[in-house]
């Protein structure tokens, strides 16, 4: 029997994950997908938001500043890469001046630290790149980006080395309430569990019925990216925000933490599971990103993807125990600033736990992570570690520079993961300019290797996205 099951492992699951892993208690992940953040939490802008957006005394509001102050350190200690580098809502006219001017008073009342208005002198010595005309801006000091999948990942990570317990490929499809227990199933293997933390992003109201219950509705908004190649990214030095109006927010521009520039994303309704790329996006975003950088080329363009936010239509998070069902407590809507909120959100569903269940903490909890990363190394940190493991000096990975080691690295790591996109996350292989053209079957090779596996079984990405399908050349 466990004390807990957490149903998804998206950043708001793994954060719960890595919150609870602190107290005595036996606790169970479960993930459909073949490994953990591929919902939203892969998907989207990677933005710690300062919170002065968020609809003041929401929930959203409150856990958006604290998340924003808590993420520094859980980053610090499981090697998380964030970038502090600031935002900037930046307007033209008299109407974006007085929006800027209510989203300023928003902040203070939100208590965000460091946001001020700023001139058209100061907005071009922070953004010399900017097209002209531009008079003024919103900043945020607080604001950062992130890398979102490395966050989930790590904290499941550390989780797991505090005792907790990863199902991958587990989609829960059946729920029974007994008198003080609950009877989880994904149809094949069952699982009694005290407690059920539903955390399943798009499939929160899914679960919800699967107990009879669900007294909120979401709605599904797709958005759509460019991803551009590094020769791009230092065009932009912050966030950019463009002023919103009575069309909708329009597209930002940001830095990703891999040096990278990202562009969008779009706003389109969608059923919860789409995540397609349309031409017709795209073209949302081609249309306004030159007129706010001239400078930015959409053909240095390395991958298109898209992303679906779940926003519940009372327009804040839900994070709540079921009055139906004790000890089944429901952490949906987690729609934009959830990324920033979820370190936030987890210790929120902490102390909801502990209304009814006495926590106690560990004697022992290991905090810390280390991932090593080959091409932030000096040479002779290089030369070091390769005369200790000669797998760091084959360069898998020639956009990147990543090496064999730090792959076989990520397959000793405590999730089981077959698939090269699984490797992309953790270690950054094909993320350059070829997007694996070069290192995909190279990766693969060493998957199969080191995890025994026929070649033909691995994945690019999620279940049945296999790439060899059969032999065509027998001996060869
Ligand atoms: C386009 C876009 C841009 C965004 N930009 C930002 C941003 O810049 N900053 C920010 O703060 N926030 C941003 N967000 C919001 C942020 O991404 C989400 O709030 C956050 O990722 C939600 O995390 P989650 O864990 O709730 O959901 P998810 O990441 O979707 O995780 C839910 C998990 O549950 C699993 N699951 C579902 N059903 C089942 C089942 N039956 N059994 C087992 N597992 C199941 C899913 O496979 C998934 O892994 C953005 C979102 C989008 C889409």
């Amino acid at each position: 029997m466990f004390d807990v099951v957490i149903i998804g492992s998206g950043v708001v699951g793994a954060s719960i994950a890595y919150e609870l892993s602190k107290y005595k208690l036996n606790i169970c992940v479960v993930e459909k997908e073949n490994d953990v953040s591929l919902g939203a939490s892969r998907a989207n802008s990677g933005i710690i938001h300062g919170g002065y957006d968020c609809v003041e005394n929401s929930l959203m509001a409150k856990l958006n500043v604290e998340g924003n102050i808590l993420v520094h350190q859980i980053c610090k200690d499981l090697d998380v890469p964030l970038k502090n580098i600031g935002s900037l809502v930046i307007g033209k006219n008299d109407e974006d001046k007085q929006v800027i001017n209510d989203l300023y008073n928003r902040g203070i009342n939100n208590n965000v630290k460091g946001i001020k208005i700023i001139d058209s002198k100061q907005l071009y010595q922070l953004e010399p790149n900017l097209n002209e005309g531009f008079t003024c801006a919103l900043y945020c000091e607080s604001a950062s980006i992130i890398s979102p999948w490395e966050l989930c990942i790590a904290q499941i990570e550390c989780a797991i080395n505090n005792g907790c317990k990863l199902n991958l490929n587990y989609e829960v499809t059946e729920i029974v309430a007994h008198n003080n227990y609950y009877t989880v199933s994904n149809g094949e293997n069952s699982i009694d569990t005290k407690m059920i933390i539903n955390a399943s992003g798009a499939g929160s109201i899914k679960i919800d019925e699967l107990l009879d219950e669900c007294d909120y509705q979401c709605k599904y908004v797709k958005g759509e990216y460019y991803l551009l190649d590094k020769n791009q990214s230092s065009i932009v030095n912050h966030v950019i925000f463009q002023t919103p109006n009575k069309n909708g927010k329009g597209i930002l521009i940001t830095p990703t933490v891999h040096n990278n520039l990202l562009v969008g994303p779009t706003a389109t309704n969608t059923t919860s599971d789409d995540t397609s790329v349309s031409s017709d996006g795209l073209q949302i975003i081609a249309k306004q990103v030159n007129n706010i950088y001239k400078d930015i080329n959409l053909r240095e363009n390395i991958r298109n993807f898209a992303g679906v936010r779940v926003r519940s239509l009372k327009k804040d998070f839900i994070i709540k125990e079921s009055t139906k069902n004790k000890n089944y407590f429901i952490v949906a809507g987690i729609a934009s600033p959830g990324l920033s909120a979820s370190v936030a959100i987890a210790k929120k569903v902490v102390e909801l736990v502990s209304v009814n269940n006495q926590l106690q903490q560990k004697e022992t909890f290991i905090n810390t992570r280390k991932v090593i990363r080959f091409n932030e190394l000096s040479e002779n940190e290089k030369i070091d570690l390769i005369n200790k493991d000669k797998n760091y000096g084959r360069i898998v990975c020639r956009c990147e520079n990543i090496s064999e080691g730090e792959i076989i690295n990520a397959l000793n790591g405590p999730i089981s993961i077959s698939s090269i996109d699984a490797i992309k996350r953790r270690c950054n292989t094909g993320m350059g300019r070829c997007q694996g053209g070069f290192c995909g079957v190279k990766v693969m090779e060493i998957i199969a290797k080191h995890q025994n596996i026929a070649i033909e079984n691995i994945t690019a990405d999620k279940k049945g996205s296999y790439i060899i399908s059969n032999v065509t050349k027998k001996g060869v």
